[in-house]
């Protein structure tokens, strides 16, 4: 069921960032016919899509504030080596954010807004086959394996305990107990510390700067336009259009703008009413080479490390810093992943690394993403996944370049309107 909107088609969109979301959106958009201009402050792929786990996990895209969360503790959350990490001196919006978090980490706000995330979690999948079948030329892997290890079966209750509110909240996901030497059998790289081990089924992951790129390709080849290196300073709505402000001091015209900044989103979006903060969740990453690839992706969730075969290397992901999305790479969480994935991996080089990494995941309260027309029918947001940026960036912006070309909101939007 879908709300109808009244208002004139749009011609020309502006999408303001070219990251999964934006970029999405844009190719979605020109599916129904609408012209498109991609502003990008930096490259295609210079936010948190490039150095991502690139899972592809509706299975796994729950919200991230869950009771657990609680239980963890915030003196857990102060050591730098801790897989959650917020620095001792945070600012006030930072704290008005930690706990607005808390506030939503409960059995009853979890499962409210995993209802809102399984219809989205059903489409997310099929929307990267529109994608393939639509000329977006980087494939999509199926996971052959995805496990899940543990060094204890008690260690893995909790993942456990979580698969079953994920079913009982309606969402699929098949999966087998392994353990450790059938964890082993599946998985050589991990090593002999690992005792308990979850295997998922029907996930799939992608090479995430690779398929942005190749997203990026395809808007171009559609007739749409990416301009890289100008940042949108402003947008100005008028009756009859909405104009982008640019950072080189020109002005664009447009029918339309969807705002897909990431963690910026606030920036230009608090004038039209979304006050919902998008706060950087920083994560790390590096690649190191490996003995032998493994046949999908390993996750370790008790250290909260996420590991992709990437080629011949084996990318290696994690922490959650809440920080500036501004600040430096800090070596010690690089460190404190290494560590923490040292002995349960087996015949990784972690000292070779490369390609070190930081990017921020837009997080927001409620860990529900912000999309749909805000207060002025003329400017959109698309935006504040957390988590699950890839996984659902192309259903994202399948449903909001229908809401935006047709006026109709599909009913899956309707729990992520950036104005609550
Ligand atoms: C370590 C880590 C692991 C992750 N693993 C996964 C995973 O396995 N699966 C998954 O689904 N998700 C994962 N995520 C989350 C995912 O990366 C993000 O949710 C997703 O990339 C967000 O995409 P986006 O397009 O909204 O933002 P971004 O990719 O950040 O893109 C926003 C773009 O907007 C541009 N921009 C911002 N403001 C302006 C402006 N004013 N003018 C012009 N341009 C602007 C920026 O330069 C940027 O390129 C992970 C994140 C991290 C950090």
């Amino acid at each position: 069921m879908a709300s109808s909107v009244s208002g004139p088609r749009p011609d020309r969109v502006a999408v303001v960032g070219a990251g999964m979301v934006g970029l999405s959106t844009a190719w979605f958009l020109r599916d129904h016919g609408v012209e498109v201009t991609v502003y990008d402050r930096g490259e295609v792929a210079s936010g948190a899509s490039l150095g991502n786990a690139g899972w592809l996990t509706p299975g796994l895209a729950t919200p991230l504030p869950e009771p657990a969360v609680l239980r963890y503790g915030l003196r857990a959350v102060l050591s730098p080596s801790s897989p959650v990490y917020v620095p001792p001196s945070a600012d006030p919006k930072l704290i008005g954010f930690l706990t607005g978090f808390a506030r939503h980490s409960t059995t009853a706000r979890w499962r409210k807004a995993m209802g809102a995330l399984v219809p989205v979690n059903r489409l997310a999948l099929q929307s990267f086959d529109l994608l393939a079948a639509g000329g977006v030329a980087a494939p999509t892997v199926e996971a052959k394996s995805f496990v899940a290890a543990y060094r204890t079966a008690r260690e893995r209750t909790v993942l456990l305990e979580e698969l079953e509110h994920i079913r009982s909240a309606g969402q699929d996901i098949d999966f087998d107990l392994l353990d450790g030497d059938e964890a082993r059998e599946a998985e050589p790289c991990l090593s002999p510390r690992i005792g308990a081990a979850v295997r998922l089924h029907g996930q799939r992951y992608v090479n995430p700067g690779a398929f942005v790129h190749a997203l990026a390709d395809s808007v171009r080849s559609r007739g749409g336009e990416i301009r890289t290196g100008v940042k949108v300073t402003d947008v100005r709505d008028r009756a009859d259009g909405a104009t982008v402000v640019l950072s080189d001091g020109t002005t664009e015209r447009f029918d339309a703008v969807v705002l897909a900044g990431g963690v910026h989103l606030g920036e230009l979006g608090r004038k039209f009413g979304v006050r919902r903060v998008v706060q950087a969740g920083r994560g790390y990453s590096f690649s190191v080479p490996v003995e032998r690839t493994p046949a999908g992706p390993v996750y370790f969730p008790a250290q909260r490390v996420a590991c992709t075969p990437l080629g011949d290397r084996l990318r290696v992901a994690g922490m959650m810093e809440f920080r500036r999305p501004d600040a430096p790479l800090d070596r010690r969480r690089i460190k404190a992943i290494v560590e923490a994935a040292r002995p349960l991996l087996r015949g990784a080089e972690l000292d070779e690394r490369q390609d070190e990494w930081v990017g921020s995941r837009p997080c927001t309260v409620d860990g529900l993403p912000l999309i749909g027309v805000t207060g002025s029918p003329r400017v959109f947001a698309a935006g504040g996944h957390g988590m699950w940026g890839i996984t659902l960036g192309p259903v994202t912006g399948r449903l909001l370049a229908e809401r935006v070309a047709t006026g109709r909101s599909p009913a899956e939007l309707r729990p992520f309107d950036p104005l609550r």
